[in-house]
């Protein structure tokens, strides 16, 4: 059998090695902790699975949904703009429901590259851009990014030629796996080098809501006349610990959401409505539920920062996401020779930084979705690696 070239071309795990590492301390009875993963351990709040459940119960909800969601849901998503972003929204033409926002970024290639198109995009970086735009049989460029310059890309210099080839520009503030934000400066910026040159935008908001010390992030949206070149990516995954249920958003420019809603239709028959009913009660929450959990991680960030520091890693302590993103110590070069090396003695698992791209070389990324006591074992494990102790 003879597959497909943008299956035979998808990458290898990047992990191979880690993974081989991780299954030998498991066959050697090593208790594996891994802050590698990116995916809340809290469930969902328990009052949204009540609304869940009794909207399945509703024989309308046992049909096929459409493909462009309850009208009911984009309205709760419209309000929703409006109170957290002061942005106003047309519920009938600038919001489309997603099946995760992955489902969306996966699917907006197809919208907007043809082969030989370029689609930017940022490095270190999320890997669904790169893979939608190669699906699409686009060419990724990306744009290196530096602690320096606060991890945000240096669109000025864009060489000419590339941006005139180039479709969609993809950002991700607050970033994963960075955790960096950028301000409304920056967002503006994007916006009038976008217009520009004839570029769309596609703004990853997915950490919109999981913010810090009272951090408050930035839609790109809240830029004057952004919406004529942008569109914004937006999940209920990790504000409300639902990843399990698959609900995301894309909203912004109307040519464009059009455009993906038509991919959609043809694609997909949208989220079963029973989870648009508990999106919806989410969207609306009178019960503070991210202020909840965004405590919870707030305790674990500054436990691991105080540790990391101990083990000799510089890092800034992020204003939001669910990461620390950490630079090795002097003298160390490689993020996955250091991962394998704190697996072997200590059984936790970090992710190394090269695995996001080329410029994530010579970091190492650490989740806070890991339940408290599995953290602090492991954080009790790396500061005593850092004494110099035998470990395991
Ligand atoms: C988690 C994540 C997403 C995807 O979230 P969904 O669960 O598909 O809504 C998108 N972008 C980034 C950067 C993420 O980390």
């Amino acid at each position: 059998m003879k597959l497909a070239q943008r299956v035979e071309q998808l990458p290898p795990y990047l992990f191979a090695r880690i993974s081989q590492l991780i299954a030998e301390k498991r066959a050697a009875g090593v208790d594996v902790i891994s802050l590698g993963i990116g995916d809340p351990d809290v469930p969902t709040p328990a009052y949204l699975i009540d609304v869940l459940k009794q909207a399945a119960d509703k024989p309308a909800n046992h049909r096929y949904p459409e493909s462009d969601g309850l009208p009911e849901f984009r309205e709760a998503i419209a309000r929703w703009y409006a109170k957290r972003h002061g942005v106003s929204l047309d519920a009938n033409k600038e919001i489309v429901p997603l099946i995760g926002s992955k489902e969306g970024i996966g699917h907006l290639p197809l919208c907007l590259i043809d082969p030989g198109d370029v689609a930017l995009m940022t490095d270190p970086g999320y890997p669904v851009y790169e893979i939608g735009t190669m699906f699409a049989g686009g060419e990724s460029v990306k744009l290196p990014l530096r602690e320096e310059d606060g991890w945000l890309p240096r669109l000025d210099e864009i060489d000419p030629a590339v941006a005139a080839r180039a479709k969609v520009l993809w950002l991700n503030y607050p970033n994963n796996p960075t955790g960096a934000v950028a301000d409304l400066a920056f967002f503006e910026h994007a916006v009038a080098w976008a217009r520009e040159h004839d570029v769309v935008i596609a703004h990853d908001l997915a950490y919109a809501d999981v913010v810090y010390d009272g951090y408050e992030p930035h839609s790109i949206l809240e830029v004057e006349g952004a919406k004529d070149v942008a569109i914004e990516f937006n999940s209920l995954s990790k504000a409300f610990n639902m990843t399990g249920w698959r609900v995301g958003m894309a909203v912004g420019n109307a040519t464009v959401i059009n455009a993906l809603t038509r991919v959609k239709t043809n694609l997909d028959s949208g989220i079963p409505q029973a989870i648009q009913e508990m999106a919806i009660a989410a969207l609306d929450d009178p019960r503070d539920t991210m202020e909840v959990h965004n405590a919870i991680y707030g305790r674990r960030r500054d436990r691991v920062v105080e540790v990391l520091r101990e083990l000799g890693l510089r890092l800034d302590p992020p204003k939001a996401s669910l990461y620390v993103w950490a630079r090795l110590p002097q003298g160390e070069r490689s993020s996955a020779e250091f991962a394998a090396r704190l697996i072997d003695a200590t059984g936790v698992v970090v992710t190394p930084g090269m695995s996001y791209g080329p410029s994530g070389e010579g970091y190492i990324r650490i989740s806070l979705t890991v339940p408290d006591d599995r953290l602090e074992e492991a954080l009790r494990r790396l500061s005593a690696f850092a004494r110099g102790e035998a470990v395991l």
